[in-house]
């Protein structure tokens, strides 16, 4: 599917509503927009962990509303640990 679309002037563009329906990309779906000097490609975003920025086994810690990866969560659970 293809279909040309002007720039607005503050930048922003819209997305066809069956290319969003296509792709799951549904109002307030955050996104990550990223370029390689020639494309701009827009993907779901993909959760990062706040502490090291790692995409890799990443929770989320709904009391603290943030997401942090495995290894970083172990790393805190060590460090305020005790041994008693
Ligand atoms: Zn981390």
């Amino acid at each position: 599917m293809e279909k040309s679309k002007k720039i607005q002037k503050n930048g922003s563009i819209s997305i066809p509503k069956d290319m969003r329906f296509e792709t799951g990309f549904h109002s307030g779906t955050a996104v990550d927009i990223r370029s390689d000097g020639e494309k701009i490609v827009i993907t779901p975003h993909a959760a990062a962990c706040r502490f090291c920025a790692s995409i890799e086994d990443i929770v989320f810690v709904d009391d603290c509303k943030l997401h942090i990866c495995k290894s970083c969560a172990n790393k805190i659970i060590k460090a305020v640990k005790t041994d008693d």
